[in-house]
C-alpha cells in the first residue's frame, strides 16, 4: 500500500499520458505515471508530421518526454495496472499486476486513463515484418514517404478518404 495519496495518477506513458503528466507537474501536482513499455507505435521506423520532431524515433520521443516529466517532479514507475477502484468520493485506488512493480497499490484524488489502444492487425505470416517499414495503415503518418512506391496499406487508406487517419 503507497504511504502518500497522489494527485493524479496517469495510467499509461505513452505521448498523450506523459503531455497529461508533464503539465500536472508543471502545475506542481504530485503526478504519478505508469509506463507499461508496449508502445502502440513500436513498429514505426520514425514519427512523421509531428511539429519540431519529424523523423524522431518513437522511443527516443518517449525516452525525451519521461524524462521532462521526471526533471518537473514527476514520479514514473514501471508497472502495468490491472485494477481501478473508487475507494471514496475523491480517491481511486490503482493495483499493479506485472512489471517491476508487482502486486501494490497507490491511491489518488484523480485518475487519468491514457491507455491508447491496441491495432488489431491482418493475421498474416510475417505481416510484423514489415508493418512500419513497407506496410502501413494510416495516410497521415507515412503517406507522403512512400508516395512514390507500391507500398501495400490498409482498406482506408485505399478509399476516396483517404485523408482520414485510422491514427
Ligand atoms: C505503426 C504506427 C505508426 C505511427 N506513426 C505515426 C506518425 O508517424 N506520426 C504520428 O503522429 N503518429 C503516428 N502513429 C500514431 C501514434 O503512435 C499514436 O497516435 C500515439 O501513440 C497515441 O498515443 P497515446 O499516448 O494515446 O497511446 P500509446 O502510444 O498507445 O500509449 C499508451 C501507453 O499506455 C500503456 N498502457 C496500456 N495499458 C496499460 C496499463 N494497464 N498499465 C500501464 N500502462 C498501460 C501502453 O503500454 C502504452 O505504452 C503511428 C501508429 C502506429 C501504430
Amino acid at each position: 500500500m503507497s504511504e502518500q495519496i497522489y494527485d493524479c495518477i496517469v495510467v499509461g506513458a505513452g505521448p498523450a499520458g506523459l503531455s497529461a503528466s508533464l503539465f500536472l507537474a508543471r502545475y506542481r501536482r504530485r503526478v504519478l505515471t505508469f509506463h507499461h513499455n508496449s508502445p502502440r507505435n513500436i513498429y514505426s521506423h520514425g514519427v512523421h508530421g509531428f511539429l519540431g520532431h519529424h523523423g524522431i524515433m518513437p522511443t527516443e520521443l518517449l525516452e525525451r518526454g519521461r524524462k521532462e516529466v521526471t526533471d518537473h517532479g514527476g514520479l514514473i514507475v514501471e508497472g502495468c495496472v490491472t485494477k481501478v477502484e473508487r475507494i471514496a468520493d475523491d480517491l481511486f485506488r490503482v493495483s499493479t499486476g506485472d512489471g517491476k512493480i508487482v502486486g501494490q497499490s497507490f491511491e489518488a484524488h484523480r485518475l487519468i486513463l491514457a491507455t491508447g489502444l491496441r491495432d488489431l492487425t491482418p493475421d498474416c505470416p510475417g505481416f510484423t515484418d514489415f508493418y512500419g517499414l513497407s506496410v502501413h495503415h494510416c495516410p497521415d503518418c507515412d503517406g507522403f514517404e512512400v508516395r512514390t512506391s507500391a507500398s501495400p496499406c490498409s482498406d482506408t487508406a485505399k478509399r476516396p478518404s483517404a485523408s482520414r487517419s485510422t491514427c
